[in-house]
């Protein structure tokens, strides 16, 4: 039976040093570290990660701004706000929360946020970063994702790796984030064939599909390390992850709950680079 990898007490910790450096550099610089979320429309998921965010940055001792502007805003009135928000000296990051209004172009306002404030790492600039194997700021969930393998001790280097989906927000990213750590990594879509002859190469198993159930038992190693991005909601109503949990728990080595695994270490994430974000301009 796996040992269950516990993104609740992973964040926990994550929340705690992320606290630990506000107060620091408050007292240090007088610098207090502050988030921006920019909510557009009223989709209700939406509304629930905002205010997530925001009890999340009071809890560890961050300024907050929720700036909730109606379905019907135009794309201007979008980048105007952003641009007020990337000239002010209150906010070192911002994160504009996704989906945006169909009349407005998601690339636009990503690439309109200053990379030095892009704490969700989205920004073309920031992704370059990245792949050159110097980031500025990790997008949050891959991060996470890393950030739990660390603290379960589980080897990286010379591992076979293998994520399905190919995402900019979590595939890509957690693939590149991988091969820095010198695991051997192979990246599956909804065009690759056989699906379950490469995920059972896997040592450690990325599933970031967002198909309730999707990974099945079949489809993995004895002893895999599986970490299960997915949200979904299956038949019954229940919230529940790309992965099979039941089934693929009695073969792997390590997996990850849904809730309870990935989904809390992206908030964590996003506080530790708010934080980042934040020395870095009491340092410049
Ligand atoms: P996307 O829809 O952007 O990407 C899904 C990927 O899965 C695509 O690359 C797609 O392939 C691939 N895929 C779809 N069907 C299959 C299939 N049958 N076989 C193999 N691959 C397939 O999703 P995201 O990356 O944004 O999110 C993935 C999941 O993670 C979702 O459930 C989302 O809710 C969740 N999520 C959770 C977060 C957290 O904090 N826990 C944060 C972000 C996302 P192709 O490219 O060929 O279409």
């Amino acid at each position: 039976m796996a040992e269950i990898i516990d993104g609740k007490l992973v964040s926990q910790h994550i929340r705690d040093e992320v606290a630990e450096g506000v107060e620091r550099l408050k007292r240090e610089t007088g610098v207090t570290a502050g988030l921006a979320a920019v909510l557009v429309g009223d989709d209700p998921a939406s509304e629930i990660y905002v205010r997530n965010k925001r009890k999340a940055c009071t809890e560890v001792g961050m300024y907050s701004e929720e700036l909730r502007l109606p379905g019907e805003t135009t794309e201007e009135e979008l980048l105007s706000l952003v641009d007020k928000l990337n000239g002010d000296e209150n906010i070192h990051g911002i994160l504009v929360q996704l989906p945006l209004p169909s009349q407005i172009s998601e690339t636009k306002i990503l690439r309109a946020v200053s990379p030095l404030k892009d704490v969700d790492g989205f920004h073309p600039y920031n992704v370059g970063l990245l792949v050159e194997g110097k980031p500025r700021f990790i997008s949050c969930t891959p991060h996470g994702i890393i950030k739990m393998l660390d603290f379960y001790k589980i080897g990286i280097e010379g591992k076979e790796a293998v994520v399905v989906g190919r995402s900019n927000i979590v595939g890509k990213p957690v693939s590149l984030l991988l091969l820095h750590r010198h695991a051997t990594v192979t990246i599956c879509h909804s065009r690759t064939k056989p699906l379950d002859e490469v995920t059972r190469r896997a040592d450690i198993l990325v599933a970031a599909i967002g198909r309730a159930d999707f990974i099945t038992a079949g489809m993995v190693k004895e002893g895999a390390v599986v970490i299960d991005v997915g949200i979904n909601r299956n038949k019954d109503g229940k919230l529940t992850g790309d992965v099979d949990f039941e089934g693929v728990s009695k073969k792997a080595s390590y997996i990850t709950p849904v809730p309870g695994g990935v989904g809390p270490m992206t908030i964590a994430m996003l506080l530790w680079n708010t934080l980042e974000s934040a020395r870095n301009f009491a340092s410049s």
